[in-house]
């Protein structure tokens, strides 16, 4: 038996239950697409698939990679509101769903990417979303301030 439940399409004539206006939930994407740079300035790209825009030259790059859009298909992810755990069926993130099991509607955000970088003053391992260009890191250990790029 199939202990997954898929997610159903938009019916406007389902029965569930219906959340109020300012209660949404988010959840978010464990798959995130590989680190691409872009062509033209060889920065990091904005972690995404598709149209999608440099953030240090401005240049707007096409991107694509069907290994990620074949495991967003396939992931699974826990409703945010009773748990069920449901497939996403959904080549795209962010996308907007909705639980089979007790109708919520949810977005189900891009994976947040984080890097670990180390310290090097005292090689303390540092955790912090990926963003592109420089950036400049205060160590909360040994207050060495220093610059990373991405
Ligand atoms: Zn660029
Ligand atoms: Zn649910
Ligand atoms: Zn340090």
């Amino acid at each position: 038996m199939n202990k997954f439940t898929g997610l159903q399409a938009n019916n406007p004539k389902s029965k569930k239950r219906w959340t109020t206006m300012d209660e949404h939930f988010t959840v978010e994407s464990r798959i995130a697409p590989p680190a691409l740079t872009c062509p033209k300035c060889n920065g990091l790209l904005p972690s995404a698939l598709g149209e999608i825009q440099c953030e240090l030259c401005g240049a707007n790059v096409r991107t694509d990679h069907e290994p990620t859009r074949t495991k967003w298909m396939k992931e699974k992810l826990s409703c945010p509101s009773c748990s069920k755990v449901l497939i996403a069926g959904v080549d795209h993130r962010p996308a907007e769903l909705r639980c089979g099991g007790c109708g919520v509607q949810f977005t189900l955000e891009a994976k947040v990417v984080r890097v670990e970088i180390e310290c090097p003053s005292c090689h303390r391992g540092l955790r912090m979303r990926q963003r592109p260009g420089q950036r400049t890191i205060n160590c909360p250990a040994c207050d060495t301030t220093f610059k990373v790029r991405f």
